[in-house]
């Protein structure tokens, strides 16, 4: 999703806009969370969530429209100006024994609801209409110097949540900011909870860490921490660590499609440049990858190894075939990252070779070797191949030939057909 800033100002005054109704009405209401910390570093948000001592039902009489997101956690959505704020009331948690979920909510004041949020960075409370910033966790500092410290005893946050180990994780890769000696010693020291979380939520934060962030350094601290295990069980192979040159390229990524660059660059790093279909399938098992982001990264995996190994001796319709793969680009991107002459190599040969067209239309399809009275089959697609081979090749000015091609291969004298 790519917010212009001009939706994100329009975001932003509907947002205050419901903070200033609240006022008027007569609450404590703020911004919270992740939406300030983010302006805080500079960065417009693009979506905001209010903090309130208002009651669900009062804010739901308030404004028009307005949607429970699970009630018992008294989230509102609230319309403003054709956008969605999320509205929460203020609230403290009970215990989590399922380690995810807070058993029980209990709305409260808005010292608690600081208190209860993950990380000091993620604990601060914005103001709007007074330009106040409420600090009750010593968020500001952290945010200053750029650490990730647990709000409260460390081990007590983990592990009432395991997952909030992987956002440490991820808001200390994004940001570029260290974790706290303790927070850092917690982690590690439950690093065998995450075996206990779900697959699914354990591909989303990956997910999001890879398209969100900075790959290289969340997956370097994902080894340093000694999660690696826990959360990838026996998937991929055990790695290189020294040698992240991949994952180093790979930031900043390619902006629209980066799971899987990212993913091909980590399993590439992990396996010292070597991975086969094995590792591919089991990554995908344990991320809980779709079929698209498995074939695409499977794809990658496979030309990029072609490409490698093939390169330099390939023929013109081999390297047409390869370089006019939607994975290509990826591959040259992940080639640069260990050799940069060679990528540069590569390129160049693909310039010449698009002189000539890296996939033109082909001069005969099937149905042109149907109508000439071959017999469909497996052996038809072979002489397709071939015969386009030839086409990539300029040896075929026109379709007539490639037909005449077409019958000779197909012809019994033909033996190795
Ligand atoms: P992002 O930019 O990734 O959305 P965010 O900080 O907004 O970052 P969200 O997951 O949207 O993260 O959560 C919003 C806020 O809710 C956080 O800033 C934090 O205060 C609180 N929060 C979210 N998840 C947790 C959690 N697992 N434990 C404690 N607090 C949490
Ligand atoms: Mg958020």
């Amino acid at each position: 999703m790519n917010v212009s800033s001009g939706q994100k100002k329009a975001i932003r005054e509907a947002a205050v806009d419901v903070v200033r109704r609240l006022h008027e009405a007569g609450h404590v209401a703020y911004f919270a969370g992740g939406c300030v910390r983010d302006r805080l570093l500079g960065q417009e948000p693009e979506d905001y969530d209010i903090a309130t001592e208002a009651l669900p039902d009062v804010v739901a009489d308030m404004f028009r429209g307005t949607r429970r997101v699970g009630e018992s956690f008294g989230v509102m959505l609230v319309r403003s100006h054709g956008h969605v704020i999320e509205v929460a009331t203020f609230r403290s948690e009970g215990a989590y024994s399922d380690h995810r979920h807070p058993d029980e909510v209990v709305f409260s004041n808005e010292h608690e609801d600081a208190a209860r949020r993950d990380f000091t960075i993620n604990g601060l409370f914005e103001d709007p209409i007074a330009e106040q910033i409420i600090d009750h966790v010593g968020g500001q500092t952290d945010l200053e110097a750029g650490t990730i410290r647990a709000i409260g005893e460390a081990d007590e946050r983990f592990e009432e949540d395991h997952l909030r180990i992987l956002r440490a994780v991820r808001f200390a890769a994004r940001f570029d900011f260290d974790i706290e000696a303790e927070t850092a010693r917690a982690m590690t020291s439950r690093a065998g909870n995450l075996k206990g979380v779900s697959a699914e939520r354990i591909g989303q934060e990956f997910r999001r860490m890879a398209t969100k962030g900075r790959w290289g350094p969340a997956m370097r601290l994902i080894s340093n921490l000694g999660l690696e295990e826990a959360l990838l069980e026996h998937a991929g192979r055990g790695g290189d660590w020294l040698r992240c040159d991949h994952l180093d390229q790979c930031d900043p990524p390619p902006a629209t499609h980066r799971f899987e660059p990212a993913m091909a660059a980590w399993l590439l790093d992990r396996a010292e440049g070597v991975v086969d279909e094995a590792d591919c399938e089991s990554i995908g098992d344990r991320l809980v990858f779709s079929n698209q982001e498995r074939a695409r990264l499977g794809a990658t995996i496979l030309v990029h190894e072609r490409v490698n190994a093939e390169w330099e001796g390939a023929s013109v319709a081999t390297c047409k075939r390869l370089a006019s793969s939607a994975v290509f680009e990826t591959c040259i991107e992940l080639i640069r990252a260990v050799d940069a002459d060679r990528a540069s190599f590569i390129e160049a040969r693909v310039a010449v070779l698009a002189e000539t067209g890296l996939a033109p239309v082909p001069l005969v399809a099937g149905g042109d070797l149907l109508a000439a009275g071959l017999v469909a089959g497996p052996e038809m697609g072979e002489i397709l191949d071939a015969v386009y081979d030839a086409q990539l090749e300029g040896r075929l000015p026109d379709r007539e030939t490639a037909i005449e091609m077409a019958i000779e291969l197909a012809s019994p004298g033909h033996a190795d057909g």
